[in-house]
């Protein structure tokens, strides 16, 4: 009898870039999670469900087992540390980079600098290593106004197009990490679930090859 797996995905753009790669691993779900208001969503494989939580949710779930594997971003793994994780697989979906942006010219001045993000621990990290204080600024979104009405001088942020960052005035200043959407699985679910997870991890690892 096969395992039964949990994927714990959150709504957006993640999943609506795993359908494809997920199909052709043979798994689709039942309800479309755009209208459905479930939150466990079967799928074609009876054994096989998925669980639709927040994107920074997701690795906390993998970690404690309540889901065995996940679909989620790098700049939220970065964040969460990716203890009692293991990533096997790149899926190389929503991609873009975590950069520091500010006005032309921003942050060249001596001074302690102050940076608003959503980003705190890459942040605290990008400039730990550079070995500059800087004052850590914690939102939870619309960065980009920071440095717009004085808040903060730089900012840590996704940038995909650039797009955002250029309709309010920034520039992206330094590349902090390329980031894409990674498959995680619980530790223990590898060694209990082992023969099912690995089968899914290779068929969703064909899945990324062709779509390359
Ligand atoms: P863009 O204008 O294309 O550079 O997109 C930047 C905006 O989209 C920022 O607000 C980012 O936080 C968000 N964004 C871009 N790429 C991603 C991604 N892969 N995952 C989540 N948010 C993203």
């Amino acid at each position: 009898m096969s395992q039964p797996l949990t994927i714990a995905v959150s709504k957006g753009r993640i999943f609506k870039d795993a359908l494809p790669l997920l199909a052709h691993a043979g798994i689709e779900p039942l309800d479309d999670p755009a209208t459905s208001r479930k939150l466990i969503l079967d799928t074609s494989v009876p054994e096989v469900k998925l669980v639709i939580i927040r994107t920074t949710d997701v690795p906390t779930y993998v970690e404690l087992g309540a889901a065995d594997l996940g679909i989620a971003g790098k700049d939220v793994l970065l964040e969460h540390g990716g203890n009692g994780l293991y990533e096997p697989l790149d899926l190389g979906i929503a991609r873009c980079r975590l950069m520091v942006a500010g006005r032309p010219g921003a942050g060249e001045g001596p001074g302690r600098l102050r940076i608003a993000t959503k980003y705190v621990e890459s942040a605290r990290r990008h400039y730990a290593a550079q070995g500059r204080q800087v004052e850590i600024i914690k939102l939870y979104g619309s960065m980009e106004l920071a440095p717009l009405v004085g808040l903060a001088d730089l900012i840590v942020d996704l940038v995909d197009t650039g797009n955002t960052l250029k309709a309010n005035g920034l520039v992206p200043l330094e590349h902090i990490a390329d980031i894409s959407s990674r498959l995680i699985v619980n530790k223990a679910a590898m060694k209990m679930k082992h023969a099912a997870i690995t089968a899914l991890v290779d068929r969703l690892r064909e899945a990324v090859s062709q779509a390359a």
